[in-house]
């Protein structure tokens, strides 16, 4: 008696699989026709997914985190440091205008951080290039400045900003580099999480002149973000939104020497400096007991930023509307008005 050849077992074996792989082999066509790959279509947004990833470094939003400009010069040279993931290639770069994209310069190598702004002033936005797409950088805005030696006389096209001491006596400090220049559109621009480009227009008696010109340094609205940062954690858990109200941001000479109580050399005048009203124990209104929470916070912020030391005033225990003022002059000056 013979048991069953190996073979005949294995014959029936082979039969069976190859029935089955058929059977799968026609499953999967048909699973084919009814649901083709993605991949195999022209997809409109196969640019998009191919496109370098890039980035903002995280440097670019300051200490807090939350400015959303950088202020450069027509043609200036400086750092945007990006974020690559994976390996894009060799990466080039343009610039494309904040308001409609449109490309303003040709596209350059990118080399390092270093980038050069457009030649004009206006609002821009950085574009990536590599050899598989583009990507646009719209976490951050560099707005390019008019320049302080477009001021002719007292006025900036038109508009009204008066002389800085610095061309008449020589220990004044030196005037700001530029202007940003503000259209009625461009005004409601965010340049942090919590301020606009309007909450830095000089409140004077040219309201209806457009477009107008604002001095302003990045540096104090990293400083009015971490400070407004400090307070919500102050605050704990208990309601972390902070509203915060500039009550003044960017003055021009002319008009500071018209506000009462100002400092003849106010550094309102440079754009480093603004006044807040901040409701920092969150009780619905803007005490002279949130003036001193805000101070408290001003004093932490400046002992954990050193960059960021500069002046302090706390306004408004007698009467008007109380406000802090900060600065980032770099040297510590406290008053009370
Ligand atoms: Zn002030």
């Amino acid at each position: 008696m013979t048991s069953p050849g190996p073979s005949a077992n294995g014959g029936f074996k082979a039969g069976w699989w190859a029935l089955l792989l058929g059977a799968l082999a026609l499953a999967a066509a048909v699973l084919l026709i009814l649901h083709p790959p993605h991949l195999l279509l022209a997809s409109p947004f196969a640019r998009e997914s191919r496109a370098p990833a890039v980035s903002a470094s995280p440097a670019v939003f300051g200490r807090s985190g939350q400015v959303r400009v950088q202020m450069v010069l027509p043609n200036e040279p400086f750092d945007f440091p990006l974020e690559v993931r994976g390996d894009p290639g060799s990466l080039a770069y343009a610039w494309v205008r904040a308001q409609d994209s449109a490309a303003v310069t040709p596209t350059q190598p990118l080399v390092g951080s270093r980038v050069v702004a457009p030649g004009f002033s206006g609002f821009y936005r950085l574009e990536v290039e590599s050899e598989s797409g583009r990507r646009l950088i719209d976490s951050i805005l560099v707005a390019v400045l008019v320049p302080y030696s477009a001021k002719i006389g007292q006025t900036i096209n038109g508009y009204r900003i008066g002389n800085y001491r610095s061309g008449i006596e020589s220990d004044a400090p030196p005037p700001p580099r530029g202007f940003v220049e503000v259209t009625r559109e461009s005004a409601e621009l965010p340049v942090s999480k919590h301020l606009r480009l309007s909450d830095f227009i000089t409140h004077d008696d040219q309201q209806d002149r457009w477009p107008k010109y604002v001095a302003l340094d990045a540096r104090v609205l990293d400083k009015v973000e971490l400070v407004i940062a400090y307070v919500g954690a102050f605050r704990g858990g208990r309601n972390r939104t902070v509203e915060v109200d500039v009550h003044s941001g960017f003055r021009s000479p002319v008009h500071n020497q018209r506000v009462p109580r100002a400092a003849r050399d106010s550094r309102h005048q440079y754009g480093d400096a603004a006044d807040l009203a901040i409701d920092a124990d969150g009780d619905g209104r803007v005490t002279y007991r949130d003036g001193m929470l805000v101070s408290l916070q001003v004093e932490q912020v400046e002992r954990d930023f050193p960059q960021y030391v500069g002046g302090l005033g706390l306004y408004g225990n007698q009467n008007g509307v109380p406000y802090v003022h900060i600065d980032v002059r770099g040297r510590r000056v406290r008053w009370k008005g």
